[in-house]
């Protein structure tokens, strides 16, 4: 497998995938949206809440704002285990992690609770993002309130998702068939498409290979083409893996983690299969 690196900042990360196959891919792109562990707030207790809202609607939004998770992978308990003990209503250390949160209307005006305005028992484990607004607050109203986030993974809720976006894509082949093709007299393939994939060079019709990553495979040229030159189809075995990461983790980790979250079930299965389970032991 070739990897190639085409685009990569502080949340996202856009890769060239050489000599895979679809499933292979569509396996690390799920693992990356369900299988990779964040922290998120889990239970919301209310202390007073004299706002607007409703507390579930205010536990909702806690649970949704994103918490910096790097180091917590490896100081709090897995995901299983931290649920098994939060069913229990045993509020472990070793699991959970307190934010609260309290504020008060301001006379005359609106106070805006944020997300920075939230108090975190672990400095490891803090909205990746202030600015994030919770509630807003009149006068004489109030809110107090602990929450407990814990590790967790896309597939039991979507808040602890690492990603916001993980999309893989087709690359595109585009060829033209000169036989057929009437340029200069016919030109709407170079006219319609929008991201300059066939463009005019030299006195003739071509292809630009540098560009085919940008095609969106949107067949405008093989519909607008009068004698059917043009044909858009895609490699074999090659795509585009792109990911937006909510801010908990790199976009880097999130990768590595989603790998070793496949190795792991892979190992389990061949180790299942070695000892005879679900082979009546033969
Ligand atoms: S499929 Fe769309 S984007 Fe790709 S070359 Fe044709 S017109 Fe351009
Ligand atoms: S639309 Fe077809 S005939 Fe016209 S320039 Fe493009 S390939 Fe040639």
């Amino acid at each position: 497998m070739d990897v190639e690196v085409l685009k990569r900042d502080d949340v996202s990360l856009k890769l060239l995938v050489k000599g895979v196959k679809l499933h292979l891919l569509n396996s690390i792109r799920r693992a990356l949206i369900a299988e990779v562990p964040v922290m998120a707030v889990d239970y919301v207790v209310f202390m007073e809440n004299s706002s607007v809202f409703y507390d579930e609607y205010i536990a909702h939004r806690l649970a949704l704002i994103p918490l910096s998770s790097e180091k917590a992978l490896e100081k709090y308990k897995s995901p299983e285990e931290c649920r098994e003990a939060g069913e229990r209503g045993i509020f472990s250390e070793d699991c959970f992690v307190k934010l609260e949160l309290s504020g008060e209307g301001v006379k005359g005006g609106v106070k805006t609770l944020y997300s920075g305005d939230l108090v975190s028992g672990d400095p490891d484990v803090k909205p990746v993002y202030d600015k994030i607004p919770i509630i807003q607050l009149l006068e004489n109203q109030r809110v107090k309130l602990e929450a407990y986030a814990r590790l967790g993974r896309g597939r039991e809720h979507i808040k602890w998702s690492p990603v916001s976006v993980a999309a893989h894509k087709y690359v595109a082949s585009v060829k033209i068939d000169e036989g057929k093709c009437s340029y200069p007299q016919c030109r709407r393939c170079i006219e319609v498409c929008p991201r300059q994939v066939i463009v005019e060079k030299e006195g003739s019709i071509k292809v630009d290979e540098g560009k085919l990553l940008e095609c969106s495979l949107c067949r405008l040229c093989e519909t607008v083409c009068p004698s059917e030159a043009v044909k858009v189809s895609w490699k074999e075995d090659e795509y585009i893996l792109y990911f937006e990461s909510t801010g908990s983790l790199t976009p880097k980790r999130i990768l590595i983690e989603a790998t070793k979250v496949l190795e792991d079930k892979l190992n389990t299965l061949k180790k299942a299969l070695l000892e005879g389970v679900g082979y009546g032991g033969g």
